[in-house]
């Protein structure tokens, strides 16, 4: 085995492959025995994160991770509707394509499961949405920008959404913002009290290991959630980075700007390639390979470049999504994508 098949490059799952600010480690290595051994006070990190996103005190709750926070969504949603009239379980509705947690929340917390499917191409699908949105839909998730296309979601989009389906609870997924730029994080948010917002460190701030998540609306819109929530979702470890990350600027500001030229180099390669790709406001892109598509994800790996495969999402076929993140690592996977569409385009391959 390569060294590189060892310790194989990941872009299969939008992490940041330069790590943590090393501010976030030096706080880490500057807890206590004591710190370890109390329950944390979650006031301070609560106070940086409300500055950090620029809400008033009450308007964040920070869980173990936003999959966390899309958990109590469903929950919350589950809890406050057991009395619905008829015999069918509230529906929470997951536009396709569409991060699996989704459909993973809403059926744990016992929701039926309603998906919008897109056309061949895996833009927003807005007719057929609007068409799935009936009164018994009681939870919306929604992803700006998408996760696996890296689309923003079409401008205006929603605000229409919120106020056609008062009686829902939007979950607007904004685990890429920061590379996107774009927030709903603002003051709209009082006016839209079915919306939560949700928010990550794993992604841009490179804590993924330490689980950290927000979840960002008007004290009265978060409250259901916090009634679902455990009291203590952050470890002392996660709560330190937290402080530390948000601290440090510049090293996000790297990240960001990695990221935009990084995805600036994969649309290039697929321009040469003759690849057909979507524009992406995220730390990766998805690219149309074509049949091909799971040799080249194969081949890829072989030579040491995880990325993710995701033909088998709906209006993603022949797709795969490659994490575009640290420039030096975008660069190594578009070697290695060259290097497999090469000879899988080999007339005469076995
Ligand atoms: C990565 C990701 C998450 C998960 O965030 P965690 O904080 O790691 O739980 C949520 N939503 C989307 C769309 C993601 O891509």
């Amino acid at each position: 085995m390569s060294a590189s098949a060892a310790r194989p490059l990941r872009l299969h799952l939008n992490e940041h492959t330069g790590g943590c600010s090393p501010a976030v480690l030096a706080a880490i290595r500057a807890i206590a025995r004591e710190d370890i051994a109390r329950y944390p006070d979650y006031a301070p990190v609560t106070s940086a994160s409300e500055r950090h996103f620029g809400v008033d005190a009450g308007w964040i709750t920070l869980t173990n991770g936003l999959d966390e926070g899309l958990h109590a969504a469903a929950y919350a949603v589950a809890r406050t509707n057991r009395r619905l009239a008829g015999a069918r379980p509230p529906i929470a509705l997951v536009v396709e394509p569409a991060f699996e947690m989704y459909a993973a929340c809403a059926d744990a917390a016992g929701l039926d499961v309603r998906r919008v499917l897109p056309g061949d191409d895996p833009a927003f699908p807005v007719e057929a949405f609007f068409a799935a949105l009936s009164p018994d839909v009681r939870l919306i998730y929604l992803t700006d920008p998408n996760n696996p296309t890296g689309l923003a979601m079409p401008p205006g989009l929603l605000d229409r959404i919120c106020a056609a389906a008062p009686w829902a609870l939007v979950m607007l997924d904004e685990a890429y913002a920061e590379y996107s730029g774009r927030t709903a994080i603002g003051p709209a948010l009082d006016r839209r009290r079915n919306l939560i917002v949700g928010r990550t460190f794993a992604k841009a701030f490179g804590l993924a290991g330490l689980r950290v998540g927000a979840i960002v609306a008007h004290p009265e819109t978060l409250a259901p959630l916090r009634r679902v929530l455990p009291p203590f979702p952050l470890n002392i470890c996660a709560v330190r980075a937290l402080e530390a990350a948000v601290e440090d600027r510049a090293y996000l500001e790297w990240s960001i700007a990695q990221a935009g030229e990084s995805r600036g180099l994969v649309a290039g390669a697929c321009r040469r390639l003759g690849l057909h790709c979507w524009p992406s406001e995220a730390n990766f892109v998805l690219v149309r390979i074509g049949d091909e598509v799971g040799r080249v994800v194969e081949e890829m790996a072989a030579a040491g470049v995880l990325v993710r495969d995701r033909s088998q999402q709906p209006g993603c076929a022949g797709c795969c999504r490659i994490t575009a993140g640290v420039v030096d690592h975008t660069r190594r996977a578009i070697a290695a994508l060259e290097d497999a569409l090469r000879s899988s385009r080999r007339p005469h391959r076995a």
